[in-house]
């Protein structure tokens, strides 16, 4: 059934036909489709652009149980969004192609991101992360609604560990391992600029390892252990230092009861910045 979306009013499918006019959508009728494990490595590898690794990214199927789901929730959809088509498909990265930090979180929200096509986008988290980042000026807007409502990010990119939105949150450790090549090249892509990862919860701390010792990147040992306010010095082949920055998951679990603040996330989004910068602030 097609529906229009909020705030350009097309109609679209539920899950979004890629290269259908979807606000923000690289991808095309055509795009590569990733059906394996194998297809994730080749494509994210052959990627020789963030818009190249969006596009290929945001058609992939690799992994037959977050596709059946995030589908599923695209049809079934949420009674309060049930006049709006559901994107349902994997969220790419998004933010500053010349992003001094990379926010790293764990996976697309059923009724978020899996919404709306983008990062954080129309959900509690997104409010959360995305007023921090006005406050902290590196966001024009504090609010993030839909894929057309004009957010702009400085010197800020985000990507998330796992791309597709799994049941309950928890993507399953294969899953993890088959999405792992996207983020990898997210942060090949990127290494002209990025100098600070900001992991948000332990479970994206944990990719960002992975993937650092993958890059053939130096991590210390014992593993960094993820805690709020963490830093990991990283440091590339090159001599470069990436600082692996540990924040809270701006989940409603964390955010509702009090384990996270707005005090608390300013706190360690200000230091990664600093980090990001150059700077030790
Ligand atoms: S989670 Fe990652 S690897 Fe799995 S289908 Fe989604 S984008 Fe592809």
């Amino acid at each position: 059934m097609l529906l229009p979306h909020p705030r350009t009013g097309e109609a679209f499918e539920s899950p979004v036909p890629p290269g259908t006019g979807w606000p923000g959508d690289v991808a095309a009728p055509g795009t590569p489709v990733a059906r394996t494990p194998d297809d994730v490595a080749r494509l994210a590898a052959s990627a020789t652009s963030l818009d190249d690794l969006d596009r290929d990214s945001s058609v992939c199927r690799a992994c037959p149980r977050l596709v059946a789901w995030r589908e599923d929730v695209a049809v079934v959809k949420r009674r309060m969004f049930r006049d709006q088509p559901y994107w349902g498909r994997p969220a790419a990265g998004f933010g500053d192609p010349a992003a001094g930090l990379l926010i790293a979180g764990l996976a697309p929200a059923a009724h978020g991101a899996n919404r709306t096509g983008r990062l954080f986008t129309g959900d509690r988290s997104g409010d959360w992360i995305f007023a921090a980042l006005h406050r902290a000026g590196v966001a024009n807007q504090a609010t993030s609604v839909d894929a057309a409502d004009g957010l702009r990010l400085a010197g800020v990119r985000m990507a998330a560990a796992v791309r597709c939105a799994p049941p309950d949150n928890k993507p399953l450790p294969s899953e993890r391992d088959t999405c792992e090549p996207w983020l990898r090249r997210e942060l090949e892509l990127t290494a002209p600029t990025v100098r600070a990862v900001m992991a948000l919860g332990a479970f994206g701390w944990g990719v960002v390892l992975t993937v650092a010792r993958h890059l053939g990147w130096d991590v210390p040992r014992p593993a960094p252990r993820f805690g709020h306010g963490a830093v990991a010095p990283l440091t590339r082949p090159d001599g470069v230092v990436v600082h692996l920055v540990g924040c809270y998951h701006v989940s409603q679990q964390n955010t509702q009861t009090g384990r996270l603040t707005e005090a608390m996330l300013d706190e360690v989004l200000a230091h990664a910045l600093a980090l990001a910068a150059g700077r030790t602030g």
